[in-house]
């Protein structure tokens, strides 16, 4: 009886330790919110990335075929294998992949190995996923460390099991050695053109021998040949295993070489067994999750914010590896080379300058100096700063935004890192034509000249080139303070950076394409996509004067207009004209189906726009707007997101709002106020220091901010000092269901714009 009873005890022991390993942050991710996409409508266009933060190699289930920048798709019925990625996003798609499969039969082909899988027998987490594989009656569980990753494959009773190892085409091989128990060789698989001395080497070690080994080019199996290099070459091994046997695989890769590729998976995954690898992984993700711990908010809040902090944490990626030295080294995306130091890949600047890197420089400012560095390196190896790296340049979207990124990064107090060598990047990227119009400065000359991009001299997109430029300048003007710069060097940015006045029509009250002669681009249609602008009309892209919102306000009419203008964005119907693309691209159907009139949060340009209320005196509509798309927009559901999520800034957005205010301007030193989604927030930063985030009267109906205390004193400001908040700070909002309308109304509460320095 009495063993009974501490039997009993044991279990309810064990039931308690359970649940409370349930409430760990990463068992609220949701690592499927997003992969419910299509090319022509996205709810996210991500992928159940399986890796740890930032790690080298990502693992996703493949649904699509070889070379489908969708390569996991929610409303899919079949996985095709199981693939190591580097992909940043569909659209620019993957390089240095390759892809493993359970069979049961010699069958290797995309098609043929294909398995029905169900969502009900799948278990996706950041750092472990299984699914069961219908068609082979077998069940794949992986776990990732940075470069490696272990498989743990349960077969059926049957003398034909088999791994296909698929590296694709575009030129593979592979190189099965038996007595090894071990698969070796490269994919150069690459979806942008190419890349010098470019392969991804792979090793897997199997902890059973093979009974039957097989290579294969295209669609020929060649029996008994071990090795095969071929356009698209593969492996074929065969098994004979019981009912339930488990085939472990330990995988690893380099961009360097077979050797680093052993000495990586050697490292990573030593004499790990999964269990071991999955609870290291598992632990990272926590460590890195629990930075910031929210309380007071209902579970589906929970599920959405660790689903996108999760998001955040992925991308730039590390491209850079350890050598048998102990030194950081990388293959280099420029020439080829193995070179000391870091690198990293897979971000656009245009979407990241936003909030992703404000975001990483707060919490996480560690793995954005490592990223810093890298830019160093990639501007000494390929002579420009990448603006879309994956990796090295690539010719996409506009802007020269990697002056926001090195500026916020500076700004924010990072350092130990070459920023002299940066700075001369930005000064070198800022005033001349890359080697392709999305590196440097398409129009640089006429920039230089006129102040502004023609719409008129066959530079497309030109004036959303204008604005992101005249803001990049601001931000060099920032670090040229901050570095102490010549007076003249300094009074040279800051003038170019009014340059978004240049493109202002009193006539409409909007931004518009200005011709080399002056006048202005006629027609006009402010709700025409593209054209002037990139990937939004003039309605998103009016707003992108980040730094002087004061001098906007002004054009548009001072404060007053400032805000019926803002207010319009909303009651405006979602009409659009298609006409530069010629079809409705994605990203307008997703503002058209959102019911937010015009405001696209789908896409990058407008995100900031919600909190330009309090540059004007109207914080309640900041307050109002911001938790209105906090809960329209995003949900932790395949479906979750609104537009792509890009590589973490959509995904930014959302934890910056969630705990009250948001990075408007990047290289600032200053946060604009929103209003909390929680009712308690604690970030844990790098440095030892908590910043507390209180609102115990956070409710959905107390949305709007009654008073705010700064470390127990009364602030009416809308905007946070980040050395403030760095020093661990203890915010107070006392949360109302009405708007507080004397609180921050008056200009010396408004946020910083260059228009009101002294
Ligand atoms: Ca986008």
């Amino acid at each position: 009886m009495s063993t009974f009873r501490f039997a009993l005890s044991s279990v309810c022991i064990m039931l308690f330790a359970l649940s409370a390993v349930s409430q760990d942050p990463v068992d609220y991710v949701n690592t499927l919110m997003g992969t419910d996409s299509e090319p022509y409508l996205s709810n996210g266009n991500t992928y159940p990335a399986i890796g740890v933060p930032w790690g080298m190699n990502m693992w996703t289930p493949q649904t699509g075929k070889m070379g489908n920048g969708w390569a996991y798709t929610y409303d899919a019925y079949q996985i095709r294998g199981f693939k190591q990625t580097h992909q940043p996003s569909p659209w620019m798609n993957d390089y240095g992949q390759f892809t493993i499969m359970p069979v049961i039969g010699k069958k290797f082909e995309q098609e043929a190995r294909a398995s029905y899988f169900s969502h009900k027998a799948e278990t996706a987490t950041p750092y472990y996923y299984s699914v069961y594989l219908a068609d082979h009656d077998a069940t794949v569980e992986l776990t990732p460390t940075e470069r490696a990753a272990q498989f743990q494959i349960t077969f059926p009773k049957s003398d034909s099991s088999y791994i296909v190892v698929d590296p694709f085409d575009k030129g593979s091989y592979v190189k099965v050695i038996p007595e090894e128990k071990k698969i070796i060789g490269y994919t150069t698989k690459y979806a942008r053109g190419k890349l010098t001395n470019f392969k991804n080497y792979f090793v897997i070690e199997f902890d059973k021998p093979f009974a039957d080994v097989n290579t294969w080019k295209d669609s020929v199996i060649v029996s008994g040949q071990s090795e095969m290099e071929a356009n698209h070459a593969g492996a074929l091994v065969g098994f004979k295993t019981s009912a339930g046997e488990v085939i472990n695989l330990r995988v690893a890769s380099s961009f360097i070489s077979l050797e680093q590729a052993q000495l990586n998976l050697d490292r990573e995954l030593g004499a790990d067994d999964f269990e071991t690898t999955k609870q290291k992984a598992r632990d990272e993700w926590n460590e890195k999750l629990s930075r910031i711990e929210v309380d007071g908010g209902t579970i589906d809040q929970y599920r959405t914010f660790y689903s996108c902090l999760y998001r955040a944490l992925f991308f730039p990626n590390k491209l850079y590896e350890i050598n048998a030295k102990n030194e950081i080294v990388h293959w280099s995306p420029y020439n080829g080379e193995i070179l000391p130091g870091y690198m990293f890949a897979g971000t656009g600047f245009w979407d990241t300058f936003r909030a992703l890197y404000p975001f990483l420089n707060l919490v996480y400012p560690s793995i954005n100096k490592e990223m810093q560095a890298g830019l160093v390196n990639d501007y000494l190896e390929g002579g420009w700063l990448p603006e879309w790296s994956s990796p090295g340049l690539a010719n996409i979207m506009v802007g020269n935004n990697s002056a926001s990124v090195v500026s916020d990064a500076y700004i924010k107090g990072l350092r130990g890192y070459d920023i002299e060598k940066l700075y001369e990047a930005l000064i070198h990227g800022a005033n001349n034509e890359g080697p392709m119009t999305a590196v440097g400065r398409a129009g640089a000359e006429y920039y230089k000249k006129l102040g502004y991009v023609p719409y008129d001299v066959n530079i497309n997109e030109n004036a959303a080139r204008t604005l992101e430029y005249a803001y990049d300048d601001f931000a060099i003007y920032q670090l040229a303070k901050a570095l102490g710069k010549s007076k003249k060097e300094i009074k040279l940015y800051r003038e170019r950076s009014q340059n978004y006045k240049k493109l202002f029509d009193p006539e409409t009250g909007l931004m518009r394409g200005k011709n080399e002669d002056g006048t202005f681009m006629s027609p006009f249609n402010p709700f025409k996509w593209g054209d002037a602008f990139t990937e939004g009309n003039s309605w998103h892209y009016s707003w992108s004067v980040f730094h002087d919102i004061e001098g906007l306000s002004t054009l548009m009419g001072g404060h007053e207009n400032f805000v019926k203008k803002l207010d319009s964005v909303f009651l405006l119907p979602p009409v659009f004209d298609d006409s530069y693309y010629g079809f409705v691209i994605h990203e307008i159907r997703e503002m058209q189906i959102a019911n937010m009139g015009q405001y696209a949060h789908g896409n990058q340009p407008i995100q900031h726009m919600i909190y330009l209320y309090n540059y004007a005196g109207a914080p309640w509509k900041t307050q109002y707007w911001a938790r209105e798309t906090m809960n329209r927009m995003y949900m932790p559901t395949p479906d979750g997101y609104c537009g792509d999520e890009d590589n973490g800034q959509t995904s930014a957005w959302y934890i910056f709002s969630a705990m009250g205010f948001y990075p408007v301007c990047p290289a600032v030193n200053e946060y604009v106020l929103g209003a909390p989604l929680f009712k308690q927030v604690t970030v844990k930063l790098e440095n030892g220091n908590d910043l507390v985030i209180n609102a115990p009267g956070n409710s959905d109906e107390n949305r709007y901010v009654q008073s705010l205390k700064i470390n127990g004193a009364a602030s009416s400001k809308n905007y946070l000092d980040h050395n403030m908040l760095m020093k661990g700070a203890t915010l107070d909002f006392e949360m109302v269901d009405q708007p507080n309308k004397s609180r921050g109304v008056n200009p010396s509460d408004f946020p910083y714009s260059l228009t009101n320095e002294k």
